[in-house]
């Protein structure tokens, strides 16, 4: 039902091993796909994977932050060079549209495509289309942040094969027939409708990415019937405590306990302090978060990919490889 790619999973500046935030987002929709957070150098990681920036349907910024936002000229100015023509939808706080107009207006950046700028506190529902609805919930931190839920609906049909076989139908070419959407006519002068053989199946998942925020449990009506949650979790308790109230960022123990209480099934870590990017520091990360979580967990790295089941099963795939 979703498939994420972690473009970048560092907190406040880029080291040699991860970049910025940012999250690619896709789903069994479509070609299209979102992104949650644009920090710098985020068009450099889209170079890497086989995404297109021409697929992109729109870009949800958590708040203001320079390691969430600054990517954004660039990426769209590169967009624009290459020729999109097709509308980008924004949704972020109402201080980076007045950035974003002030640096294409300063830097002569003329786009060849609109953007179409949603204010992401103009309503709790920030973008519904069939199938999709993204919604956002405030959250904790030191400039005004939110978490994005993403959820995701999708019918499908099958044959009815046990109805066709009470008729006395067996399996054949009349079968390939009603899957195909085509009436049958059979040899007994009896015709079968298509559509009274159909088993209509509704799938659905819900994920929600969080901002910076220092309160994992403001997520808890998000996180209500939802089969992930991807959080920052900047350092450990320890380190939290040392650092005091001003970062006002999430420890590892912090959102385990909430993702715990929740009884969500799969957790993903990210945004995580320069001073852990070695294996020892996420060990010390990860040894701190299963303490608490039992669920299924993964600390993200850059340019690892999960997806995410119809049944709610998270796996990690190893489908995109950095160079
Ligand atoms: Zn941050
Ligand atoms: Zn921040």
């Amino acid at each position: 039902m979703f498939k994420l790619t972690f473009l970048g999973t560092s907190s406040g500046v880029p080291t040699r091993y991860r970049n910025v935030t940012s999250l690619a987002i896709q789903t069994t929709l479509g070609r299209e796909w979102w992104m949650v957070d644009c920090g710098e150098a985020t068009q450099h990681r889209l170079q890497r994977i086989p995404l297109s920036v021409h697929d992109l349907a729109g870009i949800c910024i958590t708040h203001v932050h320079g390691d969430h936002s600054y990517g954004l000229p660039g990426l769209l100015a590169s967009a624009s060079m290459t020729g999109r023509k097709r509308p980008l939808i924004i949704i972020a706080p109402l201080a980076i549209r007045a950035w974003l107009d002030a640096t294409l207006l300063h830097t002569e950046l003329f786009l060849t495509y609109p953007l179409i700028h949603v204010d992401v506190n103009s309503a709790e529902v920030v973008h519904q289309e069939t199938g999709l609805t993204i919604t956002r919930h405030a959250l904790s931190h030191r400039a005004a942040s939110v978490g994005f839920r993403f959820a995701v609906e999708t019918n499908k049909w099958k044959l009815d094969k046990e109805g066709l076989l009470a008729q006395g139908v067996p399996s054949g070419p009349a079968w390939g027939q009603l899957q195909a959407g085509k009436d049958v006519a059979l040899d007994d002068g009896r015709v079968l409708r298509s559509s009274d053989f159909r088993l209509n199946r509704t799938e659905r998942a819900a994920i929600v990415v969080g901002g910076d925020n220092d309160t994992p449990a403001l997520l808890e009506q998000a996180c209500a019937g939802a089969q992930l949650l991807v959080h920052e979790a900047t350092y450990t308790e320890a380190m939290l405590q040392k650092a005091g109230p001003g970062p006002t960022h999430s420890s590892v123990q912090r959102v385990a306990q909430f993702a715990q209480s929740c009884h969500l099934p799969n957790l993903i870590l990210t945004h995580f302090s320069a001073r852990y990017h070695h294996r020892e520091g996420m060990a010390e990360l990860e040894a701190e978060a299963r303490l608490h979580y039992s669920g299924t967990l993964f600390l993200a790295h850059d340019f690892d990919t999960y997806e995410l089941d119809a049944a709610g099963g998270l796996s990690k795939t190893d489908a995109l490889k950095p160079d």
